[in-house]
């Protein structure tokens, strides 16, 4: 069989050795060299250039679940954790009863070795499911849903995990603790968080000056939100605006720059892009930003308008 292997940055490194297992099977293998940044991110014109049969995704879990043109197999990568380091987290968790315990696909198979040492330290643990997430507890840069869709009230959110692109995207008046298993640092993030948040806002209120919108869409299988990217579309213009869909595989700031027209950008892509707006060089609103955006606007429009 012809098989195409994709892997995220940090797995690259473990291709020539799951190549080789599968050349020594019989199968013809080529490796995707572009980047990959997530689950919604399969190689799936590559594999249809070479004509394969099959594409090996490593390192995360399922995400796509329409039909797809051809079979893609995910094999996830778990790294185990010692499970009492949920300790460092203890101090922090003092008075609160429900904990929403959340994590990554990586330490998704200890979620309930995780539970069980929160369970014997006194806590009652509350575990929720996200939209795209494939498992119960585990979180996404882009779904945080299984933090906030609780079977339950939590009186605090712990993620295990390192990084902090997952857990400075979930929303919530409680206590957000992250604690990194691979040092057993543990923070809490709602400061963090609120600052994002007040950088939002103050993207939200550029973008209010701007009339030229460049609509980010990316051809990623996951990401390409092609009725999203048109609805904004439409929905500036009515408003008498000026706005182009830009799309691309990978969205290059440099590439994107040289268009020079854009005063700000709308981001129909991965949550992740909004991070870059410096590299952007403008302000950048998320698709889901639009809510807040078109009534300011115009409202904002009616009281211009009456001076
Ligand atoms: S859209 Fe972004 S956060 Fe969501 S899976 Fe893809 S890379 Fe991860």
């Amino acid at each position: 069989m012809r098989i195409l292997l994709q892997f995220p940055e940090g797995l690259k490194q473990n291709a020539l050795s799951e190549a080789e297992k599968l050349e020594k099977e019989g199968h013809e293998v080529f490796l995707s060299a572009s980047s990959c940044y997530g689950a919604c991110d399969l190689a799936l014109d590559e594999a249809k250039a070479i004509g394969a049969q099959k594409l090996i995704h490593y390192g995360h879990s399922r995400f796509i679940r329409a039909k797809l043109p051809i079979k893609v197999e995910y094999r996830e990568f778990h790294v185990r954790i010692d499970p009492s380091v949920l300790k460092s987290a203890l101090p922090f968790l003092k008075g609160k009863k429900k904990i929403a315990l959340v994590t990554t696909v990586q330490h998704i198979p200890q979620l309930n070795e995780m539970k069980s040492f929160l369970e014997k330290n006194g806590k009652e643990v509350l575990i929720g499911k996200g939209k795209f997430a494939e498992y119960a507890g585990q979180v996404l840069g882009c779904d945080p849903g299984a933090a906030t869709d609780l079977p339950g009230r939590a009186s605090a959110i712990l993620y295990v995990g390192d990084g902090k692109f997952h857990p400075t995207g979930i929303y919530a008046e409680v206590p957000i603790l992250a604690l990194n298993p691979y040092n057993g640092e543990c923070r809490q993030l709602n400061d963090e968080i609120e600052k994002i948040k007040k950088r939002r806002k103050g993207m939200l209120l550029k973008a209010l000056e701007c009339k030229t919108f460049g609509i980010l869409l990316s051809t990623k299988p996951g990401q390409f939100a092609i009725e999203a990217a048109r609805t904004a579309k439409e929905e500036f213009i009515r408003r008498g605006l000026r706005a182009e869909i830009l799309l691309s595989n990978e969205l290059n700031p440099v590439s994107i720059g040289n268009f020079l027209h854009f005063e700000c950008y709308v981001n129909t892509a991965c949550p992740r892009i909004q991070e870059d707006r410096e590299i952007f060089e403008l302000p950048i609103l998320n698709y889901a930003d639009l809510k807040e955006f078109f009534p300011l606007f115009d409202e904002l429009r009616k009281i211009r308008g009456k001076k």
